[in-house]
């Protein structure tokens, strides 16, 4: 795994108490930010970030950056004393120390935080390049470690990873386009405007796309002994609505939620129904299937490297499902397929039974496979897990959301459905050349 969370040693963690220290993979937000930034080792680009922050029900303002930092993952990131200003007079107020001897920053729980003048700015203007460093936090004396980046000198944390260390609470609501911080005692309302459930939850939407029913599975030509196991990792989900796009006509998604023509929509709209009726297609033909999700929730990578490992010996292959976004002008699918078969054999197969049923559906190749590298084994982290325990996996980035005209194919039940029954053809046609 790309990141050491928070990493105490038992032993630290059993002398601390009153604080949650749980391993915490929570994107804030994640698009399919293009590989090119984030297999950028020297330094990475750290875009201003647009979300709104509400501190007990306050919106506040501290400039914080989003920094793509793999593959998938797009992560929100704040200065400790922007955090430290904000909760000065709060119950969970800490004070913040800079130690030029020991290179160490001090911090203090219940202590006022002093002001030094940098708070509440940003490291520079527009947007930035973040370098990943170690910066260690030593609170009431015990060492405390979170992915961190260094931003022009300046000193970067998840809000997430520093909610469960100085113990406030930290949610996103509204497709992660807003932060909600809840400190202990604060018992208001999340933000200032009441929320319209109806704005959210049409009760009788009077529009020509209804929401996605349950996908009812139709009768398949193929049919498989009971003995083919599919592992559908579901993209996304949760907190994390993966990459972002803009509907080009108003549009229900399948948890009901209206977006408007030129609304934002996310791959979270998209994964899951189409998951879901994927799992059902390959039910109906006789095959078993095992989800990272059933529900719209937050899968950490840890949690899906754990599901892989779990299936290691069940699971013929995995199925990861995705939609892309780029720069608005790409479109077309593109099939992320491991390294282990760049010059042939199983992943390669089957990434062309998938091209060949999204090309005969009329869907155009955006890219050749792609079969990218890393340091470490499958750039792709999930094709990594897989890899590792010769799990045959592949990613599908059926359209991309960000554009007008590629989305439209999936805006739409049919879309969906037709969507996982290319997967399901695909699926089963290389099966019927190939055991498992
Ligand atoms: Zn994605």
């Amino acid at each position: 795994m790309r990141k050491r969370f928070i990493a105490f040693t038992l032993l630290f963690s059993s002398m601390l108490s009153g604080i949650s220290y749980a391993a915490n993979e929570q994107a804030e937000i994640q698009t399919d930010i293009p590989a090119v930034y984030a297999a950028n080792t020297q330094g990475k680009k750290a875009y201003v970030s647009q979300m709104e922050i509400y501190l007990d029900g306050e919106q506040v303002k501290p400039i914080a950056y989003l920094i793509s930092v793999d593959a998938y993952g797009a992560y929100t990131y704040f200065k400790l004393r922007d955090l430290a200003y904000l909760m000065n007079g709060k119950d969970c107020q800490f004070s913040v120390d800079y130690n030029e001897k020991t290179k160490q920053i001090i911090a203090k729980s219940g202590e006022k935080y002093t002001p030094n003048g940098s708070e509440m700015k940003a490291s520079g203007s527009g947007d930035q390049i973040a370098y990943e460093t170690d910066s260690p936090i030593w609170l009431d004396g015990k060492k405390v470690e979170m992915e961190a980046y260094n931003i022009n000198g300046n000193t970067y944390y998840k809000l997430r990873d520093m909610g469960e260390v100085f113990g406030f609470d930290v949610s996103y609501k509204d497709s992660s386009k807003q932060a909600i911080i809840r400190t202990p005692s604060y018992t208001g309302p999340d933000t200032p405007d009441t929320n319209d459930p109806d704005e959210n939850k049409p009760s009788n939407p009077d529009n020509t796309i209804t929401p996605t029913p349950p996908p009812t599975p139709e009768p398949t030509s193929g049919k498989v002994d009971g003995k083919l196991t599919v592992l559908i990792d579901v993209g996304h989900g949760g907190s994390d609505p993966g990459a972002g796009g803009t509907a080009p006509y108003a549009f229900f998604t399948y948890q009901n939620r209206k977006v408007s023509a030129g609304g934002s929509i996310y791959e979270t709209d998209f994964n899951l129904p189409v998951a879901l009726c994927l799992r059902d297609l390959l039910e109906a033909s006789g095959a078993n299937v095992i989800m990272s999700a059933e529900t719209d929730k937050t899968v950490t990578f840890a949690q899906r490297k754990t599901i892989i490992e779990n299936n290691a010996n069940t699971a013929d292959m995995l199925i990861s499902i995705h939609h892309n976004a780029f720069n608005g002008n790409a479109s077309g699918f593109d099939i992320l397929a491991q390294i282990k078969y760049k010059n042939g054999g199983d992943g390669y197969e089957l990434a062309q039974a998938f091209e060949k049923q999204y090309l005969e559906d009329g869907r155009k190749r955006h890219a050749p496979t792609t079969f990218k590298e890393g340091s470490n084994g499958d750039y792709y982290a999930i094709l990594r897990y897989a890899a590792n325990v010769d799990m045959l996996a592949i990613i599908s980035e059926y359209a991309y959301i960000d554009n007008a005209n590629d989305v439209k194919c999936i805006l739409s039940n049919e879309g969906v459905e037709k969507e996982a029954q290319a997967m399901h053809d695909a699926i089963l046609d290389f099966y019927s050349t190939h055991e498992y």
